[in-house]
Order: C-alpha cells, then structure tokens, then sequence
C-alpha cells in the first residue's frame, strides 16, 4: 500500500519536495479493526497547520510518518463486530491506499443516500463549518446581507447558499478568478460577486454592498478582514472561521488598521472550531440533507484522480485550484 509521508516541515509555500509517497506494508488487522480501500481522501487547508511544528488545537504531523485526515474507503476485512467486507467507513486515515482502522473511530456511510464525496465536503467537515459558523456563531438571521470570503471553496459556497435560502437580503461573495465569480452569480445564486485579484477589496466590496453588510464570514483574513470591518453595519457579526491568506506566510502579518471600528460599531468578532459544534449534527444532516436532495443546495468538487496526485491536490488547493471541495479519488 502507498501513503504519503511528510519528510520536511514546508518554510512558506509548500513543494513537493516537502512530501514522499512511499511503499509500506499492511498491517495484520487487531481486534476491532477493519482493513479499509479508501476510494476518496480529502485536502484541507487546516493541514498546512499540521506541517509546521507548532502548538495549537490539533497536533501537527511527524516526520517521514503518514499524513492523516478525512478518508473513505470500503471494507475489504473486519475483525470488528457489526461491520461487514464491503460497508463504506468515514475515518481519519486519509492519504494512503489502504488504512487499518479501530471501527469504534469510524463510522459507517450509505453509498446511495449521498455521493460517497459528499461525506468529506457538504455533508461533512466543510458543510458542517459553514453550517454552524454562519447559523450559529454569526447568528445569522433573515433579512441579514452577508459577505463571504473564498466564496467559490468548500466551505464558502455552502455558507453562501444557506444564506440565500434562509432569507438573506443580500449575499456577497469574493474569489479569485472570474470565471469564480460566474459560477457564485450563475450557479450558486449570489446577488453580488467580485475577483478579489481585479482590485482593491474595500473598493469592490463598497460597489457590491453599497448599503453594507450585517454578517462577514471570513475564510482569507488580510485585506478582507480590513473591508469587512469598514463595511460592517452597527453590531455586525463576524466568524473568523479562517485566514488562508496568511497561512504561508514567513513573517507575522499585519493586522487591519481599522480595528476601533469594532468598537465604534459595537461589532461582534468571534473565532470558531468545527468541532465544538457538534450538537447541531443532527439538525446539519437534516436540513441540508433535505437541501442537497430538493437540488435547493448546488453542490461542486474538483477532483484530483490518483493516490499520486494527493500533494499536487493539496498544493492546488492552496493556489485556488479548486471551485468546490477538492477531492481524491484513489479507486472506484
Ligand atoms: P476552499 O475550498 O475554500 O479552498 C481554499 C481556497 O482558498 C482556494 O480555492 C482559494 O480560492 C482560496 N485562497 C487561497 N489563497 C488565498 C488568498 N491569499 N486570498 C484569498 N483566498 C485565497 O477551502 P475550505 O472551504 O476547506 O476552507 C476555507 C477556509 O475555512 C480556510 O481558511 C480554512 O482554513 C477554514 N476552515 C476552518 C474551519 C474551522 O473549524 N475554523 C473548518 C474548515 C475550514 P481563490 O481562487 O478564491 O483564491
């Protein structure tokens, strides 16, 4: 089986030679474990986090040790009670063919109830982030005009759209190319979209909100972060949910200069982890579950195919290479 090792802690952009594929044996299964084919692993930019080694709420990868992270795969043997050869299991060994997993650390998916993709984007992760952090930590209500940054990723275009159809007024998104913007306008249903790369942000976020916004869900950071706070209205709501923009950076960056007008506005700036989320699971599966089956929710991935191309994925990610989740697809 092939697995991806990090053999060197990335210094600002991640390259390939950060990274090795190599050729290991499979592990003798143990008692509760199954032998899983992964099919699909996701790359997110949480594990550019992971490569450097540093403090903070998920532990970062070790040297010339598999990477890990969101995979499913099928079950080709099980000496775990209640999971048979050939059920589909979510779990955290990602980035390899095949995983040896304790079943009490998976759990089981219905290939026919949702694309088997779909459980490490809309229906995962990513659709659970953007659930939680515009319903719940912004607070969002109908008649709110939102604003969402990386607006064509995994996470915004979901954030987005559930705006839209929880009653927004207005919904904004910025991205970087133009055919992004088309895709927010055309297929997603945005009111208003700019590249962030054909201007100053504040300048285009002024155009597209000339009345302002109530809610800034943040995926980049930097000058959007900046924007966001002087287009703000008074006790606008922010989710830093994240800052993609610096996440290479080498040097501390600097940060808005227009930090008093979380004071004068009486703003509401909150970080957020998915994770402590997860009592709204259920309700998420439900709701948006109902949404991906009326075709209310429009749904994207970029799929890379090939175990080979797991870094070149994850380095495409970091570049914008995507619109929707980006995927791994290892096998059929
Ligand atoms: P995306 O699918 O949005 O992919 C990342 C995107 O970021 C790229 O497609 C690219 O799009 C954009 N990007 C890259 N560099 C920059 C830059 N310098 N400025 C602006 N945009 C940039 O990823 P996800 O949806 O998975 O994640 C989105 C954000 O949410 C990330 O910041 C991530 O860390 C965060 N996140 C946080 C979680 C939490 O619990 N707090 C959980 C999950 C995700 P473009 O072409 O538009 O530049």
């Amino acid at each position: 089986s092939r697995e991806w090792h990090l053999v060197r802690r990335p210094k600002g952009w991640p390259v390939p030679e950060d990274f090795a594929l190599r050729e290991v044996p499979v592990p003798e299964l143990g008692e509760g474990q199954v032998l899983v084919r992964n099919l699909f692993m996701t790359v997110d930019p949480y594990m550019r986090g992971r490569m450097d080694e540093r403090e903070s709420y998920i532990p970062p990868f070790q040297l010339d040790q598999p990477m890990d992270g969101g995979a499913v795969g099928r079950v080709v043997a099980s000496r775990a009670e209640g999971v048979e050869v050939g059920d589909h299991l979510l779990h955290r060994l990602g980035w390899r063919e095949y995983a040896v997993v304790d079943a009490a650390h998976a759990v089981k998916v219905a290939p026919e109830a949702a694309s088997l993709s779909a459980y490490l984007g809309v229906l995962g992760m990513p659709g659970m982030t953007a659930y939680a952090g515009l319903l719940d930590v912004a607070s969002f209500k109908e008649g709110d005009s939102v604003f969402v940054s990386g607006a064509a990723g995994a996470v915004g275009s979901i954030v987005g759209q559930i705006a839209k159809l929880k009653g927004a007024s207005r919904v904004i998104g910025s991205a970087g190319s133009d055919e992004k913007v088309r895709v927010l306008l055309e297929d997603y249903g945005f009111d208003a979209a700019f590249n962030y790369k054909n201007g100053p942000v504040g300048e285009q976020l002024k155009k597209a909100a000339p009345e302002g916004i109530d809610v800034y869900f943040d995926n980049v950071g930097g000058d959007h972060l900046e924007a966001a706070l002087d287009a703000l209205k008074l006790h606008g709501r922010v989710t830093i949910c994240g800052m993609i923009s610096q996440y290479n950076a080498t040097e501390r960056p600097s940060g808005p200069g227009n930090l008093v007008q979380i004071l004068a506005k009486r703003l509401r700036v909150q970080g957020m982890i998915v994770s402590d989320h997860d009592v709204l699971r259920p309700q998420f599966v439900e709701e948006v579950g109902g949404w991906i089956r009326s075709g209310e929710l429009v749904v994207r991935e970029t799929v890379y195919e090939g175990i080979d191309r797991a870094v070149d994925a994850f380095l495409g990610l970091l570049r914008g290479e995507n619109t929707g989740k980006m995927i791994v697809k290892l096998a059929d």
